[in-house]
């Protein structure tokens, strides 16, 4: 007989890790006992040597489906053990001299067996929207401290009921240890207004079926609720939220409902029905007759984000309606989601007919994540509700944190070998957002035990993360807004060394002074070089002309950088110009003459907004990035032969030119031509172009490694087409997959950037 002590790191708590081990244990034979302490679960067994290895291979091989094992370690025990025969599980030590870091489970959508039970009217939880077990619930919304135990969620304001209490400690039930159990007699109930349970719910159906619109508390915060299929509805929904034109995420009761609306493949399904259930942007399938999705949903887009009930309240809610529901997140355009339920009254009150609430605090916020696939390549647009913060791989010595861009905020704290992307809290600029993001900021580094000895930010000094960044008694780096991109999709591959560069974005700030966008560089993650680049065009107006692609378009036709080929005639031009405001163009020729508020940006993402334009598909975005997508939906499956395009050496660099892109789109459009093939031979350029810089790059010596990164990337039409040219030239291609790819993934490259300087220093 041996005694050992086994460690096993990872996510292991709240999610069965230690109900797994006794039932493990137990099967083998073996004696012990198992605890959480802090972090990570531990334990002695006594047994023979080889069942001790199996008892550890089985940590890891049958781990249980919310646990993410990353390593089991077994040291020498006690000579002799200090317990009698049989397994025991022991509770959790909270305090202890380890300092080992803590791992914070991420929500989990409402397991198959919880789901059957909400079903089945002989079970106790029969209909009670709050049920959950080991496998599924809510976790890092809840968490208030760790270890992770019910005292220290929100959930201890619940004292557990008898029945619910001896199913909480009892080793073979499924909701051992299922730190939010709860049922109807001692658990959270739902209410509208003084209706409370079932009389709520009710409520909130007949709202949402008179065609009102519903504020329901969701998992990491309030969600606004609507009839999908219901035009007034969602218009009216658009237009108290102030949101005149992104496309809202639409829940659906099950797998089968999203199969006729959308058509879905393997890998997306397997997403859909994940345990992190995040939305997934799917294509939409032709409907004929009366549509249960309004077209208002996703105004002037082929694509549509389903998701799959999160939890027993969803459920509850799509039973009874059985009808597709807009479920977007409950705040005004820009602001943070609201969890708190005085400031959501405060915030949604005129935007919400009426709130369908409980009394579950919420401690952290998570919006909805959203992801979508090309072909079988996952993008991550928004990493939040399901997936943060659960550790991403990253070489760290010294704890980092990275301060993030501005827009799609998030922001960064890594040490050990991992990296926690914390929640999105979106525009840095709305003073809600910012105090969101100091929040859970703060949370999260208690919750992690992470102190920064190192911050790194954006270049930028205007970004309030720079600010706030700068603020900090830390040592500070700087991190080039593009590099921190690939740098990003670089680190979440583990790429060692170098590393070509292609990140396509909205707008950073380079290292020159000028706005960039539109960059190839040879880099490792402690450093870069600019090799390539698109021209610069003046953007009339400065940061508003993110919302106003007709400005960036002519600022293009007026004052693009000069690389030698003509700009495009004004008899070309004539029908795009003629088409707006005299005046405005007037005052556009004068700003970009002058160079007043003309700030210039060699961005690709601008070039996309410019195209749309001068297609006529978006004169003014309602949000940054409307055009490009309006333009990929607007090329369908559609081919069409490449527009004219240049690359010219200048400055030592390989330069982009799209004057003669832009004469040619125009005078494919004079001809005749529809939009659609405008659209599809517009992307199909930039792909060529992309193959001929990078070719141009590796001839002269970069890495064959590339890495591509930026907001532009979301577009899978973009994407698939970059990838297969650059694999026609043999070349190895990555993107982030769990990393966004936006600015949402900036932190986690600005972390990734940090920590290769600082291991560089030795
Ligand atoms: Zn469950
Ligand atoms: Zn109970
Ligand atoms: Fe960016």
């Amino acid at each position: 007989m041996t005694v050992r002590r086994f460690h096993v790191e990872g996510i292991v708590q709240g999610v069965g890790f230690r109900p797994f081990v006794y039932r493990t244990a137990s099967a083998l034979g073996l004696d012990g006992w198992v605890a959480n302490v802090n972090g990570h679960v531990e334990g002695e067994v006594t047994g023979p040597p080889r069942t001790i290895d199996e008892f550890a291979a089985r940590l890891r091989t049958d781990a249980p489906a919310l646990a993410r094992v990353r390593r089991v370690r077994l040291t020498g025990g006690a000579p002799r053990p200090a317990y009698g025969p049989g397994f025991q599980v022991r509770h959790s030590s909270p305090a202890g001299v380890d300092t080992a870091p803590r791992e914070i489970p991420p929500d989990a959508a409402i397991c198959d067996a919880c789901l059957a039970e909400l079903h089945d009217p002989r079970n106790r939880r029969h209909r009670y929207p709050f049920i959950n077990c080991t496998d599924c619930g809510p976790r890092a919304t809840i968490i208030e401290d760790l270890p992770y135990d019910r005292i220290r969620t929100t959930m201890r304001r619940f004292p557990l009921c008898g029945r619910c209490a001896r199913e909480y400690a009892d080793p073979a039930d499924r909701r051992f240890h299922a730190e939010p159990v709860a049922c109807p007699a001692c658990g959270p109930q739902l209410a509208w207004e003084e209706l409370r349970g079932e009389e709520a719910l009710r409520a909130a159906v007949k709202a949402v079926e008179a065609g009102g619109i519903v504020a329901l508390k969701g998992l990491g915060g309030y969600q606004l609720v609507c009839d999908a299929g219901d035009p007034a509805a969602v218009s009216e929904l658009r237009r108290r939220k102030h949101r005149p034109a992104k496309p809202f995420a639409v829940m659906v009761r099950d797998l089968d409902t999203a199969v006729r609306l959308a058509r879905i493949g393997a890998t997306e399904r397997q997403a859909l029905t994940s345990q992190e259930r995040p939305v997934v942007l799917l294509a939409r399938r032709r409907w004929h007759g009366s549509d249960p999705l309004a077209h208002e949903v996703y105004p002037g887009l082929t694509r549509v984000g389903l998701f799959l009930p999160t939890t027993g309240l969803h459920h509850l809610l799509l039973d009874e309606l059985a009808r597709p529901l807009v479920v977007t997140s409950g705040n005004l355009s820009d602001e943070p989601i609201a969890v708190d339920d005085a400031e959501a009254r405060r915030a949604l009150t005129g935007v919400a007919d009426g709130f369908l609430t409980h009394d579950r605090p919420i401690r952290s916020r998570y919006d909805d994540s959203v992801v979508q696939f090309a072909g079988r390549t996952r993008i991550t647009v928004r990493r939040a509700r399901g997936l943060a913060p659960a550790p991403l791989p990253l070489s760290v010595r010294e704890p980092v944190a990275g301060a993030g861009a501005q827009l799609k905020h998030t922001f960064t704290l890594a040490a050990d070998g991992r990296a926690h992307l914390g929640p999105h809290t979106g525009d840095l600029a709305d003073p809600a957002a910012h105090d969101a993001f100091l929040a859970s900021y703060e949370h999260l580094k208690r919750l992690t035990g992470i102190e920064p000895a190192v911050l790194a930010h954006d270049l930028h000094p205007g970004y309030l993360s720079t600010q706030w960044a700068e603020a900090q008694p830390l040592r500070r780096i700087a991190v080039q807004h593009h590099h921190a991109h690939v740098a990003a999709c670089a680190a979440e591959h583990g790429v060692q060394g170098r590393f070509l560069g292609v990140a396509y974005d909205g707008l950073g700030l380079g290292d020159d002074g000028t706005l960039w966008g539109g960059e190839i560089l040879v880099a490792d993650l402690s450093g870069y070089r600019r090799v390539g680049r698109f021209a610069t065009a003046p953007l009339p107006g400065g940061d508003a002309a993110v919302r106003h692609p007709s400005r960036t378009a002519l600022g293009h036709l007026f004052g693009a950088e000069t690389l030698g080929s003509p700009r495009p005639y004004p008899w070309l031009t004539r029908s795009f110009t003629e088409r707006l405001d005299p005046a405005e163009v007037a005052a556009v020729r004068t700003m970009v003459a002058r160079g007043v508020n003309c700030p210039r940006a060699s961005s690709a993402g601008r070039l996309f907004d410019t195209v749309a334009a001068l297609v006529g598909l978006c004169d003014r975005a309602g949000y940054e990035g409307e055009a490009a997508v309006l333009l990929e939906a607007a090329a369908g499956a559609e081919h069409a032969a490449a527009l004219a395009h240049r690359v010219v050496r200048a400055q030592g660099l390989w330069v982009y030119d799209p004057a003669p892109t832009l004469a040619d789109l125009l005078r494919r459009q004079l001809d005749g031509e529809r939009v659609a093939r405008l659209a599809a031979a517009f992307h199909l350029t930039l792909a060529i172009v992309t193959a001929e810089l990078v070719a141009r790059a590796v001839a002269e010596g970069a890495p064959r490694t590339v890495c591509l990164g930026g907001g532009c990337f979301v577009n899978r039409r973009l994407l698939t087409e970059v990838k297969r040219r650059l694999h026609a030239q043999g070349l190895r291609v990555l993107v982030g997959g769990q990393v966004p790819v936006g600015d949402g993934g900036i932190s986690y490259g600005q972390a990734a950037v940090a920590a290769a300087r600082l291991a560089r220093e030795g």
